[in-house]
């Protein structure tokens, strides 16, 4: 936890010494949140040992409040474009905002290159706009017909 930017026990030392370590992929693991935080509880199993280690961590309130921002990071990180379908697992190919797919009536949805093309294709009398990356709507209009 030597990355955690939250603030640490004050009466802790000054460097992190651990007496144990433990190495290994988490493959179960839950988290119970309560007023005073959460605890959270780890099995990990070491691939070269096979030792499987049982980790219950007390998480103050700071500490959560950290989770939630780096949890809110990683889910922007993995997000999608607007036009990405769930049907349609592929990521985003380039910037979500490439592209801006209106429909016949002018609800619009940004997309990336290759979900904008997509959506285009699906639907009747859309038409693609430019976004953030010059020459993507003629580009996603060529890709959709
Ligand atoms: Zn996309």
């Amino acid at each position: 936890m030597s990355s955690l930017t939250h603030s640490a026990p004050e009466d802790g030392p000054v460097f992190d010494v651990p007496d144990v370590q433990t190495y290994g992929v988490v493959y179960k693991m839950s988290m119970q949140a309560d007023s005073r935080g959460a605890v959270l509880l780890a099995y990990t199993k070491n691939p070269e040992t096979g030792q499987i280690t049982r980790t219950q961590l007390r998480i103050d309130l700071a500490g959560v409040a950290y989770l939630r921002g780096r949890l809110d990071r990683i889910t922007a990180a993995d997000e999608r474009c607007q036009s990405a379908r769930a049907e349609d697992p592929t990521p985003c190919d380039g910037p979500r905002d490439a592209v801006l797919i209106l429909s016949r009536t002018n609800t619009g949805s940004y997309g990336c290159e290759r979900h904008g093309a997509a959506l285009l294709a699906s639907i009747e009398g859309g038409r693609p706009v430019s976004h953030s990356v010059a020459g993507a709507a003629i580009r996603v209009h060529r890709a959709a017909a």
